[in-house]
C-alpha cells in the first residue's frame, strides 16, 4: 500500500532529496508514472460522462501528488515524456473499458504547454489513438488557461486537434487573466470551473453565488459546456444544480483512484446520488 502525501512544503523538500533528476528519468523509464482517474457526472442523471487522467509518481514506496514534481519535471524538460507516458496509460485502460461506458463517456487528458508546442503532436496523438482503437471524439484535452491564452504559440495545434473530433477544455477557467473578451474566439469547447469558485460560497455569501452564477451564464452564453471542480460537500452540489450546471467533479462525487479500479467500477454503476437533504428537484432539460 502506499501513502499519498499533501504537503504543501513537499515540493521543495523532494527537490533537496533528489540533487539530480536521475530518480525522476528513472520513474520515466520503467513503471513509476502512474495514472489515477476521476470521473466527471452529468448531474441530468447522475451518470458518469467521462474520467480525468491524473499523474502520480510511485516513488520510495509513496504515491507522489504532481504538485510535488511537475516543476521538476518541466524545469528539467521532462514533461514531453512524462506527458506521452499518461497518454499512453491512459489510453489503454480506456480502450479497454470504453465498450462498456456510456457512448458519449469520454477520456480527459490535461497537456503542459510543451506538448502542444511540438509541431509533430497532433500526428503522434493520431497514432496513438488509432493504435488503441479510441476514436479522437471520446477524448478530450485540457490545457489551462493561461495556456490557451497562448494562442500564438498553439493556436494552430488546437485547430488540428479539434478538427480531428478531439475535443479542448480550458482548465483552471477564471483563476488566471481570463481574457473574457476572447473567450468566443478561442478554440476550446469546455471550460473547467476552478474549484476556487466553490471554495469561495463558504465565506463569500450572496455575492460569491452570483459571480458563479455569472461564470455558468457566461459559458453558457458563448456556447460552451462547462464543467464545475471540486464538489465537496452536498450544499455545493446543490448550489450548481440550483444554477443549472450540468457537469461536475469533486471528492463529494468520487475521488481520484487507480485507472482500472475506477473505470471497472463505473461500469453498470448506480447513478451517484445527487439529492441531499432539502434538495430541490434536478433541474428541467
Ligand atoms: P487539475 O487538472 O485542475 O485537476 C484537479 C485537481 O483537483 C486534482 O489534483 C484532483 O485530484 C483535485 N480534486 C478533485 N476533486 C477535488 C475536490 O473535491 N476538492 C479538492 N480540494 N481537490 C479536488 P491533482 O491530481 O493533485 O492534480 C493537480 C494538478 O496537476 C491538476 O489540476 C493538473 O493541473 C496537474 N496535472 C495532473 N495530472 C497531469 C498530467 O498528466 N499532465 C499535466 N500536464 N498536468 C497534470
Ligand atoms: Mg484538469
Ligand atoms: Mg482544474
Amino acid at each position: 500500500t502506499h501513502t499519498v502525501l499533501y504537503d504543501d512544503a513537499l515540493e521543495a523538500d523532494l527537490a533537496e532529496r533528489l540533487s539530480t533528476d536521475a530518480a525522476l528519468r528513472r520513474a520515466l523509464n520503467t513503471e513509476g508514472i502512474v495514472v489515477h482517474l476521476q470521473p466527471i457526472f452529468d448531474l441530468r442523471d447522475g451518470d458518469a460522462r467521462g474520467v480525468e487522467a491524473l499523474v502520480r509518481w510511485e516513488h520510495d514506496g509513496e504515491l507522489v501528488p504532481p504538485v510535488a514534481f511537475l516543476g521538476l519535471a518541466e524545469r528539467n524538460g521532462l514533461m514531453p515524456q512524462l506527458g506521452r507516458e499518461v497518454i499512453r496509460q491512459s489510453l489503454e485502460v480506456f480502450a479497454a473499458h470504453r465498450r462498456d461506458l456510456d457512448s458519449e463517456f469520454a477520456l480527459w487528458i490535461n497537456v503542459a504547454l510543451v506538448q502542444l508546442r511540438d509541431p509533430a503532436f497532433p500526428a503522434w496523438l493520431a497514432e496513438q489513438l488509432d493504435r488503441a482503437g479510441v476514436p479522437a471524439t471520446e477524448v478530450v484535452l485540457e490545457l489551462s488557461e493561461g495556456d490557451v491564452l497562448e494562442i500564438d504559440d498553439v493556436g494552430d495545434a488546437l485547430v488540428a486537434l479539434r478538427s480531428s473530433g478531439i475535443r479542448i477544455a480550458m482548465d483552471d477557467f477564471g483563476t488566471g487573466y481570463s481574457s473574457l473578451v476572447r473567450l468566443h474566439a478561442l478554440p476550446i469547447d469546455v471550460v473547467k470551473l476552478d474549484r476556487a469558485f466553490i471554495a469561495a460560497l463558504a465565506d463569500g455569501g450572496e455575492r460569491a453565488r452570483s459571480v458563479l452564477e455569472a461564470a455558468v451564464q457566461l459559458a453558457d452564453a458563448v456556447g460552451l459546456d462547462m464543467v464545475v471542480e471540486g464538489i465537496e460537500t452536498t450544499e455545493e452540489l446543490e448550489t450548481i444544480r440550483s444554477l443549472g450546471c450540468r457537469f461536475a467533479q469533486g471528492y463529494l462525487l468520487c475521488r481520484p483512484g487507480p485507472a482500472d479500479d475506477v473505470l471497472a467500477g463505473l461500469v453498470g454503476a448506480m447513478p451517484v446520488e445527487l439529492t441531499g437533504v432539502g434538495s430541490s428537484p434536478p433541474p428541467a432539460g
